[in-house]
């Protein structure tokens, strides 16, 4: 049967150098999942999942078990995927490959960005897992996807554009809608049994925050680091987003490429 969805990818496919990726449309499964997302995701909901999952307690496991968590998970936010989250991990790493063959650091992150998707196995709506992200405690900018659905929150026009912030605050002290990136990054910045640099650790912090790295909006936010971490974004961004597009064969090869550089940069079981 063919899916509206690889309808789209036959015509992305079909027109190289125009890409039509990140096409929103009306009642479609995004459409309600960003109308729940808006709806839910406050300001005190952001506090409380954070202090929930801040001491890592959940469980322990190594991260290729995390990893291979994600062959039972399909993010329903994305209009361009519809393969396990798995494959777009090893499609993403394998795109890094190809122009950086030399830098596994990069490869790995590739790899394991979406990782904190686990959170789906914890019973998080996928509202609180997946999607592009934004700040509460601030005006909402009118460029967040679905930004209708946004009056639907207790919150809209609750706050004007600085809210409870400083100006040039630093990202890191925002309450961005909570989700797999912030999972991930507090997972990756507790454990310390694994090398992945805090450049890196960023880069999975704020992957999804489209508003900010896309849209320049909540440029009044950044300080110096985030400067840095804004290109740093930017340039994973490519990889992330375009190899979806590609027909890459995950086989028994690159499977067991990715599972010895992970025994490099990671020993042991983590918490989660
Ligand atoms: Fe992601
Ligand atoms: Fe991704």
């Amino acid at each position: 049967m063919l899916h509206l969805k690889n309808i789209k990818k036959m015509l992305n496919n079909s027109m190289e150098g125009t890409n039509k990726l990140r096409m929103y449309e009306e009642d479609t499964p995004q459409y309600h999942l960003y109308k729940e997302m808006h709806e839910n995701q406050t300001y005190d909901f952001v506090v409380s999942k954070r202090k929930e999952y801040g001491p890592c307690w959940k469980t322990k496991m190594t991260i290729n078990k995390a990893l291979s968590l994600l062959d039972d998970y399909i993010d329903p936010s994305d209009p361009d995927l519809d393969v396990p989250n798995s494959i777009h991990a090893y499609q993403t790493a394998e795109r890094i490959r190809r122009k950086f063959p030399e830098d596994k650091e990069f490869q790995i992150i590739g790899l394991i960005h979406d990782v904190g998707k686990v959170l789906f196995s914890f019973g998080e709506p996928s509202w609180a897992v997946v999607g592009d992200t934004y700040v509460l405690g601030c005006e909402f900018p009118k460029t967040i996807v679905y930004y209708d659905t946004l009056k639907g929150s207790p919150e809209y026009e609750k706050y004007d554009k600085l809210g409870l912030y400083k100006p040039r605050c630093g990202l890191d002290n925002l309450m961005i809608s909570y989700g797999h990136d912030e999972y991930l990054y507090n997972v990756l910045k507790k454990n310390r049994n694994h090398f992945l640099s805090d450049k890196y650790l960023d880069v999975i912090r704020y992957h999804s925050f489209y508003p900010w790295h896309t849209e320049g909006e909540y440029s009044h936010f950044m300080n110096k680091k985030d400067e840095d971490t804004l290109k740093n974004v930017l340039e994973f961004n490519k990889f992330d987003l375009y190899s979806k597009e590609d027909d890459i064969l995950i086989d028994k090869h690159v499977k067991s490429y990715y599972e010895d550089i992970l025994n490099e940069y990671f020993f042991g079981e983590l918490s989660w």
